[in-house]
């Protein structure tokens, strides 16, 4: 179908079904891998990329809320999926039909969802949710993990935490505090197939910590941070454009609102249709470009919500209609998704979780 828009989101399955084969490789076949696609896929369409992960050997794959997992669902009858998030008790019926795996994060949660599950015949599929310092979900209480363990509707199929990777020290602490509860409980009669904490940074830097699950997001799209380890993954996202009008000024003539651009000389100005309310940073006004016949043109002016400006004096080829990178991998004078992130003054992850649904994708392989 075509895009319908000169604005799209480009998205390289082959690269991502790569990376998804390089991460299996570096954490060997007793771990499985359960990718992160939340937030629509960290921008790059869920529904779109999920059956290249499951081809790729996905064990599951996971979603922050409810909502994302019956998108996946509806789309995908027979995947597992897995929702890292809190389910309020008034939806957890929603969480049984769909016959997801539902994080539970203290004893009144896995009990509402037990009694769910039991009023429906059926058992639910959970992981257990142990807080070891992030204090975000969860419950560091061992007797509390082991009463919610001993539920009658819950499947009780893993435990896992989360690290906030605030130092080594405080890393192997929230480590050692997991394997702690699970020796415990598992003294006391508990089995999990599965058992995990480690994400894109930790799965690399401390192999310890793989256990027998890793949760990777970021690094299946392709953008490292590790500290230590290396893995030679490929960004497989790209955002472009195209120039929908060029506009003569006069040095002196400012540009957008407020003109707090204004020319410095006489300036050729390209208008391209992407704005903030498509995902692109406001705030990389006076620091951003755009890429046009491999030539950096800055932005200029205001960023409005549905375009934005760039100056293509120094690109006397640029015309209307003529391909603008937003963000490419880096080579070609394009933006990549590190230097986005650093220029916006935010993460990666943010940058293209952040890109919203109105720029089409386009799947290539
Ligand atoms: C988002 C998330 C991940 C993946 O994080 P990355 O840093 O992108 O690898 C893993 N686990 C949980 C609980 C998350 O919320």
């Amino acid at each position: 179908m075509e895009a319908l828009r000169d604005t799209i989101v480009t998205v390289d399955l082959g690269r991502i079904g790569r990376n998804m084969d390089k991460i299996r490789n570096m954490v060997g076949p007793d771990v499985a891998v359960m990718p992160v696609i939340k937030a629509n896929g960290y921008g790059c369409g869920a529904v779109g990329i999920a059956p290249t992960l499951m081809e790729h050997g996905a064990a599951y794959l996971a979603v922050a809320t409810l909502t994302e997992a019956i998108e996946l669902r509806n789309a995908y009858p027979d995947y597992p999926v897995f929702i890292l998030g809190h389910t309020p008790a008034r939806f957890l019926e929603h969480v049984v039909d769909g016959r997801f795996t539902q994080t539970v994060i203290d004893y009144d949660h896995a009990k509402a969802l037990s009694d769910v599950a039991l009023a429906k015949g059926t058992k639910a599929t959970v992981h257990l949710k142990m807080d070891t310092g992030f204090h975000r979900l969860g419950t560091s209480d061992k007797e509390e993990l082991l009463k919610m363990a001993k539920l009658p509707g819950l499947n009780v199929e893993g435990i896992f935490s989360h690290l906030a990777l605030a130092s080594e020290q405080d890393d192997w602490d929230q480590y050692n505090m997991l394997c702690d509860a699970i020796d415990y409980l598992e003294a006391n009669g508990c089995t999990f197939k599965y058992k995990h904490i480690a994400d894109s940074i930790s799965l690399g830097d401390y192999p310890e910590f793989r256990m027998n699950m890793v949760r990777p997001g970021a690094l299946v799209f392709g953008l490292t941070s590790f500290s230590r380890a290396h893995l030679d993954v490929e960004q497989c996202m790209g955002m472009q454009t195209r120039i929908s009008q060029i506009h003569e000024i006069k040095a002196g003539e400012g540009v957008s609102y407020d003109y707090l651009w204004k020319a410095q000389r006489d300036s050729r100005i390209a208008t391209v249709p992407v704005g903030y309310a498509d995902g692109y940073p406001r705030n990389m006004r006076d620091k951003g470009y755009l890429t046009v016949h491999g030539v950096k043109c800055p932005t200029v002016g205001v960023l409005c919500m549905d375009q934005l400006m760039i100056d293509v004096t120094d690109c006397p080829e640029a015309k209307e209609g003529d391909a603008a990178i937003i963000y490419g991998d880096g080579s070609g004078n394009t933006m990549s998704i590190p230097e986005a992130a650093k220029l916006a003054g935010t993460n990666k992850n943010e940058i293209i979780a952040r890109i919203l649904s109105r720029p089409p994708r386009v799947y290539v392989k």
